[in-house]
C-alpha cells in the first residue's frame, strides 16, 4: 500500500519537451527543407501557367517556426531565395543577375516576414503543443496564420517579380492571387502534418503501425477511385465507399497524427490526378482547375480539422476527467496533513481484511501507534512545529513498511498500520523495528531542533470471530499497557 505523499497537480498537458533555440544547423537544415519541398511541389504543377496548387514550404516553415520559434528565420529566408533563385536566376548577364537576386531577395523577404510574424503571434497565443488540439490553435492556424502569411508572401513575391520585370502588371494580380491561395493550402495541409509528426504524441491516442497503415492505405484508395485514377467493378466500389464511416470514426477516436497524414495523402492524390488531367477538376475549364483543387483542398482540411477538434476535444476532456477522478479518489482517502490514509481508508482497508481473513485468508496484525509526551513538542515549540514532526514522522513510517501494508493517521498523533499476511512474532518484530527506528531518528526541522520523541506501540493480531470493534479494542489496551509500563515500548495483546 503507498502512503507516500504524492503532488496531485501533474499537469495534463505539460509543456512540450525537446523544443529550444535553433541553431544555425537547424536553419541549414530548414532552408534545405523549403528547396526541396519547392522542387517537389513544382513537379506537380499544373497548366496553365505551371502554377504549384499546394506550396508545400509554406506550411513547412510554419511548423518550424512553432517548434523552434522565430530565430529560425534565417532558414527560412535562405530557403526561399534560394527556391526562388532556383526558377529564375540566370547568369546570361548581369542584368540577369541582378534581377534574379532582386526577386530572390523579395521572395525570402515576403516568406520570412509572413510566415515567423504570423507563427510567432499564434505561439504567444497557443502553447506549442496545443496548436492542434486545440479550438484555438486550428482557428488561429487556418484563418489568420495560413492567409495572414500567405498574403505577405504574395504581395513581396509577385511584387518582386513584377518589379524586376519577370511579369507584366497586368498578371500580377492574377499571380499574387495564385501565390496566395496556393500558400494558403499549404499552410492548410503541411503545418498539421509536419506538426504532429515532430511534437510529441499525446499519450493515449497513439494509434498502432499496423492501425495507420491500414487507415492511410484505405484513404489512398479512396481518393485514387475519386480522382478516377483507379477503376473497381461494382461491387468493390461499393465496397471501398462504404467503408467511409468507419474512417471517420476511427480518425477521429485517434491522435492527430493519423487525421492530419490522411489529409495529406488524399491532398498527394487530388494535386497528382489533376495535374495529370484526371478527376472532378481536370475536366472543367483548364483555367478553373487549378481554383476547383484548391478550394476541395481547402474545404476538406477545414473539415477535417473541424471534425478532429470533436475528437481531439472530446479525448482531452476524458483525459482529464479520468485524471481528475483518480486525484478525487485519492484525496478522499488521503490525510490532508501527512499524506498518509486518513480514517475512512484505514475502516475500508480493516472491513477487506477481516472479510479476507474470514474466508481462510492469512492472519493480519493491527499495531497502534501514539507519539509520547507530543503535548510539550505543541507547547514548547508551537503547533505547527508539531504539525512538521508529524508530517517527518508520518514520511519515515511509511518508509519502513511493505508495500502491501497500510499506514494511517487514526487521528491526532495516533497512527495505525495494517500488516497483512503476518504471525505473531513477525508483526512484533515488525513493532519493535518502528520503535527503535523513531527513537533514533533525528526528526529536527530545518531551523528548528526538535528533541529526541518516542512513540508507544501497542500490537494485536486478528482472531475468528474478531469483529472490526474487538480488534481495534484489544489493540488500544495493548496501547494503552505501553503508555502506563513507561511509554516508548512495545506492548501486544491476543485473544484469549
Ligand atoms: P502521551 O501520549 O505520551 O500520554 O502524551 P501526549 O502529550 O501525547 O498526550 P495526548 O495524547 O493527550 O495529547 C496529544 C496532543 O497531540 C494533543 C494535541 O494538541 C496534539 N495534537 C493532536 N493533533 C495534532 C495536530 O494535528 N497537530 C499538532 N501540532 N498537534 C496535534
Ligand atoms: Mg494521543
Ligand atoms: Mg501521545
Amino acid at each position: 500500500m503507498n502512503t507516500h505523499v504524492q503532488t496531485l497537480d501533474t499537469p495534463l498537458f505539460p509543456p512540450t519537451p525537446g523544443i529550444g533555440q535553433p541553431t544555425w544547423r537547424l536553419c541549414i537544415f530548414t532552408a534545405l527543407v523549403y528547396v526541396v519541398s519547392a522542387r517537389v511541389g513544382q513537379v506537380f504543377s499544373i497548366e496553365p501557367g505551371n502554377v504549384t496548387p499546394v506550396w508545400l514550404p509554406s506550411g513547412l516553415m510554419v511548423a518550424a517556426v512553432l517548434c523552434w520559434g522565430r530565430r529560425i528565420w534565417p532558414g527560412i529566408f535562405l530557403g526561399a531565395f534560394l527556391g526562388n533563385a532556383w526558377a529564375y536566376w540566370s547568369w546570361e548577364s548581369l542584368e540577369l543577375v541582378s534581377r534574379g537576386f532582386g526577386s530572390a531577395f523579395m521572395n525570402g523577404t515576403g516568406d520570412a516576414l509572413g510566415i515567423v510574424l504570423l507563427a510567432w503571434w499564434m505561439l504567444r497565443h497557443v502553447e506549442t503543443r496545443r496548436c492542434l488540439r486545440s479550438r484555438r490553435g486550428l482557428l488561429l492556424l487556418a484563418i489568420p496564420v495560413a492567409w495572414g502569411s500567405s498574403v505577405i508572401s504574395a504581395f513581396f513575391g509577385a511584387g518582386g517579380l513584377w518589379l524586376f520585370g519577370y511579369i507584366g502588371s497586368d498578371q500580377t494580380l492574377q499571380v499574387f492571387f495564385t501565390w496566395m491561395v496556393g500558400d494558403a493550402v499549404g499552410v492548410l495541409v503541411m503545418a498539421p502534418l509536419a506538426l504532429s509528426w515532430m511534437l510529441p504524441h499525446q499519450r493515449e491516442n497513439t494509434p498502432g503501425a499496423l492501425l495507420m497503415l491500414a487507415v492511410a492505405a484505405y484513404s489512398v484508395l479512396l481518393a485514387l477511385l475519386l480522382f478516377e485514377m483507379i477503376r473497381l467493378s461494382g461491387y468493390w466500389a461499393y465496397l471501398v465507399t462504404l467503408m467511409v464511416p468507419p474512417l471517420f470514426y476511427v480518425l477521429f477516436n485517434q491522435g492527430e497524427r493519423l487525421v492530419f497524414t490522411v489529409l495529406f495523402l488524399v491532398s498527394v492524390v487530388a494535386v497528382w490526378a489533376t495535374s495529370v488531367g484526371q478527376g472532378p477538376f481536370a475536366g472543367s475549364q483548364p483555367e478553373s482547375a487549378l481554383l476547383e483543387l484548391q478550394l476541395f483542398i481547402g474545404i476538406f482540411s477545414l473539415s477535417l480539422f473541424a471534425m478532429a477538434l470533436l475528437g481531439f476535444e472530446q479525448q482531452d476532456a476524458r483525459a482529464l476527467l479520468q485524471q481528475r477522478q483518480v486525484e478525487l479518489e485519492r484525496l478522499y482517502r488521503q490525510d490532508a496533513l501527512t499524506g498518509v490514509w486518513n480514517r475512512y481508508r484505514i475502516k475500508e482497508f480493516l472491513e477487506l481484511e477481516l472479510a479476507r481473513f474470514r474466508r481462510g485468508g492469512s492472519a493480519f496484525g493491527v499495531i497502534l501507534i501514539d507519539i509520547d509526551n507530543f503535548k510539550h513538542i505543541n507547547d514548547e515549540m508551537g503547533h505547527l512545529v508539531g504539525d512538521e514532526v508529524l508530517k517527518s514522522l508520518s514520511l519515515l513510517l511509511s518508509e519502513h513498511i511493505r508495500e502491501h501494508d497500510l499506514l494511517g493517521r487514526w487521528g491526532g498523533e495516533e497512527f495505525i498500520v495494517i500488516v497483512t499476511d503476518t504471525d505473531q512474532a513477525s508483526v512484533m518484530v515488525l513493532a519493535e523495528k518502528l520503535r527503535a527506528l523513531i527513537e533514533g531518528a533525528d526528526l529536527s526541522l530545518r531551523k528548528v531542533p526538535v528533541s529526541r520523541i518516542s512513540i508507544s506501540l501497542g500490537v494485536t493480531l486478528a482472531e475468528p470471530g474478531d469483529s472490526e470493534m474487538r480488534l481495534l479494542d484489544r489493540a488500544d489496551s495493548a496501547l494503552y499497557c505501553a503508555k502506563q509500563a513507561g511509554k516508548n515500548q512495545v506492548t501486544s495483546r491476543w485473544a484469549e
